[in-house]
């Protein structure tokens, strides 16, 4: 049976530490989709096929990544898909936490899905979407966050 796992974020944008849960979770499923969660009602930071691009920049060569984008419950996603695991990276305990009930409440939902967690390298472990946003909004230098593929400047905002 093909195991299939949901990496689901926002990836506003898809950073480093994104990128090495993707390429370390690899061994484990036999294919990962890279899920774009959206709010048709919120306004993100990266247009949402820009995301898309950049993600599918970062893995062309892979082919048992795949990059989606869906509205709604997460787990509604993973039925979609036929996804029986829910990847989600750990930073800390206050990732934890949240995650945890997430994770439990999920459970209760679809009993099926099982959230599958791994922990940060070390290296990543202060890297984040927010504040990788914040030295973009105000001019500064971001790229040794991203994956090298990324390159906001071809971007216009
Ligand atoms: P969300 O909006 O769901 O938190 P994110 O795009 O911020 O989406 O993150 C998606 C997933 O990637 C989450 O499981 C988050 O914990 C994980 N993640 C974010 N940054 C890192 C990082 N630097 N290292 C490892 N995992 C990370």
């Amino acid at each position: 049976m093909t195991k299939i796992a949901v990496f689901p974020g926002s990836f506003d944008p898809f950073t480093i530490g994104h990128e090495s849960i993707v390429k370390r979770a690899l061994p484990l499923f036999d294919k990962i989709i890279i899920a774009i969660g959206y709010n048709s009602n919120k306004q993100d930071f990266f247009p949402l096929d820009i995301r898309k691009k950049w993600i599918n920049d970062v893995f062309k060569n892979y082919d048992n990544v795949v990059v989606d984008c869906f509205e709604g419950l997460t787990i509604e996603f993973c039925h979609q898909v036929g996804a029986k695991y829910l990847l989600r990276g750990l930073r800390t305990a206050i990732d934890f936490e949240y995650e945890r009930s997430i994770a439990q409440m999920n459970k209760y939902m679809a009993e099926g899905i099982e959230s599958v967690f791994l922990l940060t390298t070390p290296a990543h472990t202060p890297v984040n979407s927010t504040v990788v946003r914040e030295i973009i909004r105000y001019g500064g230098d971001a790229s040794q966050f991203l994956p090298k593929e990324i390159n906001i400047h071809d971007h216009k905002f």
